[in-house]
């Protein structure tokens, strides 16, 4: 019988998970549990291994704090769903956002209080409305007249936050299909709701996953003020400002040029900046949905190759072509959201290779496409890079793993258990007392 991949998922607590004590960068230290898990493992167990680190996530939860610490983060549950991470952050005292009523019975299984979860999924099916309607959830985004008539018609007391577009070209995915513009339709859509005697509190907007321009923060913390500015000539009372997610976890590079962009760090200054500018004298609760930041760089992923194709070179002046098979692809652990770094050589030839990122650079390089494991092929995951020659059995490693990954594993032909093990590299992550371990 196949099982789902969230089923795969550990759902040990956190306090199950001791602090190692560490003398290294976590992220070493974690490359050092995988070797070790890899020479633990029977020579038959070829396909891949995860390696997760909850003392990142808490680390996160602390560097949002001292950044922004007048941003309630409210984490993109879509991004990872693992229990592991959902009960971390409802101890470190986050807040969630959720797409569906499945998420919503995650994070309320994670100990969530209904108060600080925001519905932001503008499109919600009327059971998954009335679900979270029966849970007390009552903030939620919209963007049109009609999911207005549909909340009114099945939730009795919601908390309406109107999501606006911002411009596009300033990260990896932009999500623009959703939002309206803040004038004109913002203002069609608030007059609707003041027919309908709905209570509008906030507005949200979000500048795009992988966002790699700090500068698309201050362009839409200036865009939602207008829509501030709109509802008090309407009446309304407006609170709340939802700045939703896009921030890195750690360097976000620029696509087109392949430059690091701005850090966190950076991100957060232009945010408390326009804020303070924007909304300077007013008491606005400001709320954000990051996901990736949280989650990105806490996995690590080891992954075996299980086939190799060396193309001939097409004139003699021309490196042959490494194709490789992996046991990991764009149906699995490599959807279009996940944004990971590598591959490192890992093992080669039965040996555990001591520092991946040097060794993969050095000696005789070839141009390196790796497809996932099934015969379709959109089954990318990296083209044109350089590695050494790879054979069946060695192992490659690619790290920044955490984010859309687990959370978009397709199954197709059947390729749906990527196993994790669970670490903590943080002595302060706090242990779940409430309830048994
Ligand atoms: N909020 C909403 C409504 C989203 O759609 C997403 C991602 O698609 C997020 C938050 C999280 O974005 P990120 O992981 O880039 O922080």
């Amino acid at each position: 019988k196949s099982k789902r991949a969230a089923d795969d998922l550990p759902t040990t607590s956190p306090a199950t998970i001791a602090a190692i004590p560490h003398t290294k960068p976590a992220p070493a230290l974690l490359r050092d549990i995988l070797a070790a898990q890899l020479q633990q493992q029977p020579a038959a167990d070829d396909a891949s291994i995860l390696v997760a680190d909850v003392g990142h996530i808490f680390r996160q939860y602390n560097q949002w704090r001292e950044y922004l610490p007048n941003v309630e983060p409210f984490y993109a549950v879509k991004c990872n769903s693992a229990p592991v991470i959902l009960e971390t952050l409802v101890c470190a005292g986050a807040g969630f956002d959720i797409a569906s009523k499945w998420e919503l019975d995650q994070v309320l299984a994670a100990g969530a209080d209904p108060s600080k979860i925001i519905y932001a999924n503008p499109y919600k099916p009327v059971s998954h409305l009335r679900h979270a309607a029966a849970a007390g959830v009552r903030l939620m985004t919209f963007d049109t007249v009609g999911e207005l008539h549909k909340i009114r018609a099945h939730h009795p007391n919601p908390l309406l936050v109107l999501r606006v577009g911002v411009g596009t070209g300033h990260a990896r995915i932009a999500l623009d299909t959703v939002g309206v513009d803040p004038q004109h339709e913002a203002r069609t859509l608030l007059l609707e709701a003041k027919r309908l005697g709905l209570d509008i509190v906030g507005v949200a907007f979000h500048v795009g996953t992988g966002c790699f321009n700090a500068r698309a923060f201050q362009e839409a913390v200036a865009n939602a003020r207008l829509v501030f500015t709109t509802t008090s000539e309407l009446g309304f009372n407006m609170t709340l400002l939802d700045e939703g997610g896009g921030f890195p976890g750690g360097p976000a590079t620029d696509p087109c040029d392949g430059r690091d962009g701005p850090s966190f760090a950076d991100m957060a200054a232009v945010l408390r900046d326009a804020i303070a500018r924007e909304f300077a004298n007013t008491s606005v609760r400001v709320i954000a949905e990051p996901g990736r930041y949280f989650v990105a760089h806490a996995y690590h992923l080891a992954v075996n190759v299980i086939g190799h194709r060396m193309h001939a070179p097409t004139s003699p002046n021309v490196l042959p072509r490494q194709h490789l098979r992996i046991c990991d692809g764009a149906f699995s652990l490599f959807g279009p959201g996940n944004h990971p770094r590598g591959p490192y050589v890992l093992v080669k030839d039965g040996e555990m290779v001591a520092d991946p990122e040097r060794f993969s650079t050095q000696g005789q390089l070839f141009p390196t496409t790796c497809y996932g494991p099934t015969c379709a092929p959109i089954d990318l995951v990296v083209e044109s890079y350089m590695l050494p020659n790879m054979q069946p059995g060695d192992w490659l490693l690619f790290d920044v793993m955490g984010a859309y990954s687990v959370s978009m594993t397709t199954g197709f032909n059947g390729f749906r258990h990527t196993p994790v093990v669970w670490t903590n590299t943080e002595a302060a992550v706090p242990a779940r007392t409430d309830r048994p371990v």
